[in-house]
């Protein structure tokens, strides 16, 4: 079980959070001009990489607020947690991939 530091309430057990996907999903600027294969990679396509994945995740079960967290996902170790909005300062490595 992953413990979770949510940023306004501090390290939790995994199961008062949910996962919310891949962090950093932006929809194409101008959605008449996207073509079909940047509709279905944003729709659909989602990083799998071996070290650094950034991730959503709320904290259903306490203050109920959306933040990111930085995983690596050969360790499970979480290398950071940053708000919304915000650009993470861990870089992904041997295969792990960068945010947008
Ligand atoms: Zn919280």
């Amino acid at each position: 079980m992953l413990r979770i530091p949510c940023p306004w309430c501090g390290e939790r057990d995994e199961t008062e959070f949910q996962f919310g996907g891949e962090s950093h999903i932006s929809r194409p600027e101008n959605p008449a001009e996207a073509s079909d294969a940047e509709w279905a990679d944003y729709l659909f396509y989602r990083k799998n990489p071996m070290g650094i994945h950034y991730e959503r995740w709320v904290h259903s079960y306490g203050c109920r607020q959306w933040f990111n967290i930085a995983r690596d996902t050969l360790t499970h170790e979480i290398t950071e947690v940053y708000k919304m909005g915000e650009q993470p300062a861990t870089r992904g490595n041997n295969g792990g991939a960068n945010p947008a």
